[in-house]
């Protein structure tokens, strides 16, 4: 073949935020700088003993060796269903209401398929996932971009979105506790998305990924707590930030039950489910004990103070995350956010995400994700010191 031409679909993509800091982080360790890489949110920590020998006896099946059902064993959508209703006190039938997914990432990725025609508009929040727009413009559809401001708590504002493209609007995504700004939502926030989402007919994706990785004992909720949310909506849950499985490829989607459908009908014509000896160890992962999840809380908690602290004594404007294993900082005036990284690697070998990357709207911000030990994140702080 001459020329291989790409589809319009993926000609214009920007490249994927983390293929291009990859290619800097090969860079620089071929230069022989010791980084220390605080880019990426892959937690460092391996999966606790109890899930990896779950699935060492669970790999050893010959049943597990077949085809799962695609839409998840019966025991792990049980198990997903009993998590949340000790969680969160919410209650999912798991046959109708629990979907299985290879990584949630999956999930989001291909739900636009299901509901979105070309020319419907999917609302996005920015800075954000990279997957939500490029899962929306797979479909064909347009994503319409909710800017999330500092002096907005970092929330939508949906007051301000033009009323032609809500007439057209189909399908939202919220993310909270939020990748990249580590911001919560408050529960009005939440209640005030239900009513905007019913009186437009959108449905909403929330992506609560990072729902049990909180500090200080403050637990996020689950947006189907709140009445009516069931009605309008789904929650996309991961269990790769909870239980450090990101390898694994394990996540779930949960709640209204015609959506959950609708993604379940494209997984089927896409894939054929998720490897149930990875459903097994899952079901022990849902299981894990209070103490296992604290020590692991504890040792983040431990991390985010000292990088907090650290950031904070050398001047950074930045708030104190109260979950998630992020944290946003403004970049100094003189810089923008890919010139301030490209200087802290340059200069210090660390290494941290541009917020434009994120999207326009996370310009003037990179975000430092917390998935090195103690030790090295109090070097980093120590390094850039010299260099500000
Ligand atoms: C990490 C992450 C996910 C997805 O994780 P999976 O490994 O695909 O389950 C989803 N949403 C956000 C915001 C994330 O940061």
């Amino acid at each position: 073949m001459a020329h291989v031409e790409l589809a319009d679909r993926i000609k214009h993509l920007p490249p994927y935020l983390f293929a291009a800091i990859d290619r800097m982080k090969q860079d620089a360790v071929a230069k022989g700088i010791d980084l220390i890489d605080l880019s990426i949110g892959d937690p460092d920590i391996p999966t606790p003993d109890h899930i990896v020998e779950a699935m060492k006896q669970a790999v050893e099946k010959a049943a597990h060796h077949r085809y799962p059902s695609y839409e998840g064993m019966l025991s792990y959508r049980e198990a997903v269903s009993a998590w949340y209703k000790q969680r969160f006190n919410v209650s999912l039938e798991a046959k109708t209401e629990v979907l299985s997914l290879i990584g949630s990432k999956e999930g989001i990725g291909h739900i636009p398929l299901a509901f979105i025609n070309p020319g419907d508009v999917v609302l996005v929040p920015s800075p954000g996932y990279p997957v939500y727009p490029v899962g929306t413009m797979f479909a064909g559809g347009e994503p319409y971009m909710m800017p999330l401001k500092e002096e907005n708590a970092f929330l939508p504002d949906f007051s301000s979105i033009p009323s032609d493209i809500l007439k057209r609007a189909k399908l939202m995504f919220l993310n909270y506790p939020n990748n990249p700004t580590a911001a919560n939502a408050p529960v009005d926030f939440f209640r005030q998305a239900i009513e905007f989402a019913g009186k437009h007919g959108i449905i909403v994706c929330h992506d609560a990924a990072y729902s049990e990785m909180y500090y200080d004992n403050k637990k996020p909720m689950s947006f189907l707590e709140l009445e009516g949310a069931k009605e309008i909506g789904i929650e996309f849950h991961s269990l790769s930030k909870t239980y450090n499985m990101t390898g694994w490829r394990i996540g779930f989607a949960v709640g209204n039950k015609d959506v959950i459908a609708g993604l379940g009908k494209i997984k089927s014509n896409l894939d054929s489910g998720v490897f149930q000896a990875i459903q097994e160890a899952s079901i022990a992962a849902l299981k894990t004990d209070d103490a296992t999840l604290s020590s692991i809380r504890n040792i983040y908690q431990e991390r985010r103070d000292a990088m907090y602290e650290g950031l904070k004594a050398l001047g950074l404007s930045l708030n104190k995350p109260g979950a998630t294993f992020y944290l946003w900082a403004k970049v100094p005036s003189a810089f923008d956010s890919s010139g301030f990284v490209a200087y802290l690697l340059e200069k210090c070998g660390v290494l941290c995400t541009p917020g434009v990357g994120f999207g326009a709207p996370g310009e003037g911000y990179i975000r430092f994700a917390l998935t090195q030990p103690v030790s090295r994140i109090k070097e980093a702080v120590e390094r850039i010191k010299k260099v500000l």
